[in-house]
């Protein structure tokens, strides 16, 4: 690994569109020492008028990802941002990312910067996410959920360049969980895998119920 680049302690939230990466990754950032990190968000909070604003909103209104080279360098100052305003501790907090890296492409440009400790594979059937997302586009006022078109092309787009990242990492580093369950039950599992993979020494804590 490079001396220059901050090497990030990370857990990747891996799942198709509505697979339930932002919800799993908000509740565990209330646990002390995860931060959740979200690329979509980072680019939704963009000044939508400002040149990068403007280049997001012009890919991911296609439902397409935004080129590899403003997402990496975006998602680099982001971090860098988020260290010097303490929001987190490169040496004591795990950072939860979510919708980065989203190829192996992105994979590969970030191999310097992540210390991939788990891979969380979301695992869940289109037609049960197509579902969730038209109900989030909805509430939440996404404009990249609200068609169709672009959902179905979010799902190619998936399909296409981000399930290969499972590729990317070694299989021992990988776990799945069924993000087809009800929210609770998503998380549930999740913890048990952090806690058996991150943390197995606060197995012998748990109470048989
Ligand atoms: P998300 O909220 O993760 O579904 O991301 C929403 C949109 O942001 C995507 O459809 C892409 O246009 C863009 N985006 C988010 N993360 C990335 C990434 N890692 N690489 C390229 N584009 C991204």
């Amino acid at each position: 690994m490079s001396a220059e680049q901050p090497v990030y302690r990370s857990v990747l939230l891996l799942g198709p569109p509505g697979s339930g990466k932002g919800t799993q990754g908000k509740v565990l950032s209330q646990m002390p020492g995860f931060v959740h990190v979200s690329s979509g968000d980072m680019f939704r909070n963009l000044d939508h008028q400002s040149d990068l604003g403007r280049l997001f909103l012009e890919y991911s209104t296609r439902g397409e990802l935004v080129p590899d080279d403003v997402t990496i360098r975006l998602w680099r100052h982001h971090m860098e941002r988020m260290a010097k305003s303490g929001q987190f501790d490169i040496k004591r907090d795990v950072l939860l990312l979510d919708g980065i890296p989203r190829s192996a492409h992105q994979a590969e440009m970030l191999a310097d910067n992540v210390d991939m400790l788990l891979l969380l594979h979301l695992q869940a059937s289109q037609e049960a996410m197509v579902e969730r997302i038209h109900k989030r586009a909805l509430q939440e006022n996404r404009l990249d959920d609200i068609n169709p078109d672009v959902v179905r092309r979010r799902f190619q787009e998936y399909e296409a360049a981000t399930a290969p990242v499972l590729e990317f990492y070694p299989t021992d580093k990988i776990r799945t969980v069924d993000a087809g369950a009800a929210p609770l039950e998503v998380l549930r599992q999740i913890i048990e895998v952090l806690q058996v993979m991150l943390f197995p020494e606060t197995l012998q804590h748990s109470i048989a119920v």
